[in-house]
């Protein structure tokens, strides 16, 4: 009787967590449409709206501005790359490109070294700003997390470099599709065999990495956006953003994102991270790029909503001519939503190109809460 009762109780307990995991709206996984390109979950970014309109009014109005302030940046502290401090530790190198160090592995995120973000340059949006980490001063990457093909996110050169580091190539996690892209562009990729150096990954998919001191997972999950390298391969490689749960410190890269009912799915299923790098720049014109790219405004609504305990802003100040607001515009209309949302400074914080911070875990307000 007393077996039959745990094994019924064993029975609901399971029941209860298959129904806490199935509450999604979606099924796992990404979805195709009839001409095999990957769709959102929630809006239709199958085609560009109005692209060459909004190209026709920038040009007549001569946009974006030159900035009048330049991105603050500090030399890298280069000894500090090499004994990091804390639980984890960040350094901006400009843009989206992160340096994100746990438990004695160096990962980075997005990693660009162009000095234009453009399939044709020098056309396109050109860097402002040298990289906050020289190549030279990288330590060794141990995996490098890519959130979508767009050229300010993926280039070529810089990973074809990253595979040939001393000491062999890193792990690169990638959206589904990108992985034939790498075996066609950078050599010695290897999807398949023993030891992969390519592994691509479809939403919700989840893997282990080893840690220093203790193995840690990674997901990659889906938020609203889109890819392309060309006009003719819209969506036929996926994008998304990376959760690095780590048993002592979760951190979420936001990828490149729009305000979408994606940051509630992730928030329920992953929410109260540690610390979240959410994009604060590339926003304007509005009504072109809501769709894509969140505001400063909602950069902090998705930091509430995800539950991070600290947040840094990324996505700006790097590249001139990726949107119409001027470099500069990003930290001053975030200043504003920061005040207005009453979110203390060194809660949601930008840095400078090239600095170091360090964090250390604390109590979520969902243990605090709990207590
Ligand atoms: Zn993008």
């Amino acid at each position: 009787m007393l077996k039959q009762r745990s094994s019924e109780t064993l029975g609901l307990i399971f029941a209860c967590l298959f129904a806490a995991f199935s509450t999604s709206a979606w099924a796992s996984g990404s979805t195709k449409d009839v001409n095999g390109r990957f769709v959102n979950r929630y809006a239709d970014l199958s085609h560009s709206q109005n692209f060459l309109s909004w190209q026709w009014t920038r040009i007549v109005e001569g946009l974006p501005k030159p900035a009048k302030i330049p991105t603050p940046q500090m030399p890298v502290d280069e000894t500090r790359l090499k004994l990091p401090r804390g639980d984890a530790q960040v350094t901006w190198i400009g843009h989206s490109s992160l340096l994100y160090q746990i438990d004695g592995k160096n990962f980075l995120f997005d990693p660009v070294y162009a000095e234009y973000a453009s399939p044709v340059p020098p056309l396109g949006p050109k860097r402002a700003q040298p990289p906050g980490i020289p190549f030279e001063s990288l330590p060794h990457i141990d995996a490098v997390f890519i959130s979508h093909n767009h050229y300010d996110h993926l280039d070529l050169d810089t990973v074809r470099r990253l595979a040939q580091q001393p000491g062999g190539s890193p792990k690169f996690y990638v959206p589904l599709g990108l992985d034939a892209w790498f075996v066609d562009n950078v050599p010695g990729s290897r999807v398949a065999g023993d030891a992969p150096n390519v592994i691509a990954m479809d939403w919700d998919e989840s893997q282990t990495l080893p840690g220093k001191s203790q193995p840690m997972t990674i997901h990659f999950l889906a938020v609203q956006h889109w890819a392309a390298r060309s006009p003719f391969d819209r969506n036929k490689t996926l994008w998304g953003s990376w959760a690095i749960e780590h048993p002592r410190f979760r951190f979420w890269f936001a990828g490149d994102l729009a305000y979408s009912p994606d940051i509630d799915d992730i928030a329920r299923a992953y929410g109260g991270f540690d610390l979240a790098a959410i994009p604060i720049g590339v926003y304007e014109p509005r009504w072109f790029m809501k769709r894509a790219h969140v505001d400063p405004h909602e950069a902090i609504e998705v930091y509430k909503k995800v539950r991070a305990k600290k947040a840094l802003g990324i996505h700006w100040g790097t590249f001139d001519g990726l949107s119409d607001e001027s470099l500069d515009q990003p930290p001053e209309a975030f200043e504003h939503a920061r005040q207005a949302a009453h979110l203390p400074a060194e809660d949601f914080v930008l840095f400078r190109i090239g600095e170091t911070r360090s964090y250390n875990a604390t109590p979520s307000n969902d243990q605090a809460l709990k207590k």
